[in-house]
């Protein structure tokens, strides 16, 4: 993944300033609440507009202010995950993930749905309703939408933090498997430094819409953290 930023976004009491260059395929963006995380994942996605700068991914420009090249979210390429898996509650599990698949073009139908649906073990939950399954469950379910439509890259914002320790834990591996059998880099966005060295290798630190380190995940936690920490980390890593 080639990845260039650089953004400039104002709220009424919020400025975010980045600029950064991506290239791992298991990227970060690590930061406390209120930092700008999701903000930079809408502006990336194209839900939000930038006030300036560009967004390059590979060879495609996605944003260009001085250009004014502005691509609509659905021509971006470019999947999301949320918290909150967004699923139709009183529909089948496979309905909801084929809902909008008729939409994506045939030459991007590049991933078998079955075999996907075995990478994330959710054959088995196709006929349920969405309304009897567990947020992890959801979340699997939200990611295999989001991978049919076979995204060059993926966001998922804090898509473990509304998950009880337990199903987070469950849900890590599928999401490590999603990437090795397909490829499709990913930005995964987080509070949680264990959730950060379990799923990235560079990892984008910001703070107050700044970024304040940039670097290998390994590295970054041991030149931030205390000793402290790093025991506690290793402890349940
Ligand atoms: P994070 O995801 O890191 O918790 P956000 O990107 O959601 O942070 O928010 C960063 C700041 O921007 C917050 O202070 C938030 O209130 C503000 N903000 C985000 N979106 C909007 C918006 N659409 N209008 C006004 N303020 C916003
Ligand atoms: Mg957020």
């Amino acid at each position: 993944m080639q990845l260039d930023v650089e953004l400039k976004k104002s709220f009424k009491n919020f400025t975010l300033d980045v600029a950064f260059h991506l290239s791992s395929p298991r990227t970060g963006i690590f930061g406390p609440s209120g930092s700008g995380k999701s903000t930079i994942m809408n502006l990336l996605s194209g839900l939000e507009l930038p006030d300036s700068g560009y967004i390059r991914l590979g060879d495609a420009v996605l944003f260009d202010a001085k250009k004014k090249i502005n691509l609509k979210p659905d021509q971006r390429n470019v999947g999301v995950v949320f918290q909150h898996a967004h699923l139709f509650p009183h529909m089948s599990v496979k309905r909801n993930i084929f809902y909008g698949y008729k939409r994506v073009k045939l030459e991007n139908r590049r991933i078998d749905p079955d075999g996907l649906f075995k990478v994330l073990g959710i054959t088995q939950l196709l006929s349920r309703d969405v309304s009897t399954l567990s947020g992890g469950e959801r979340q699997r379910i939200a990611l295999a939408r989001t991978v049919l439509s076979n995204p060059q890259l993926i966001l998922m914002d804090e898509p473990l933090s509304a998950l009880d320790e337990g199903h987070k834990f469950q849900i890590i591996p599928y999401l490590k498997n999603v990437f090795d059998n397909y490829g499709i880099p990913m930005i995964f966005i987080s509070h949680s430094v264990l959730e950060m060295r379990m799923m990235t290798d560079e990892v984008l630190m910001i703070q107050k819409g700044r970024v304040l380190q940039h670097g290998a995940t390994e590295e970054l936690v041991k030149k931030s953290w205390g000793r402290g920490l790093e025991s506690y980390v290793n402890l349940i890593h």
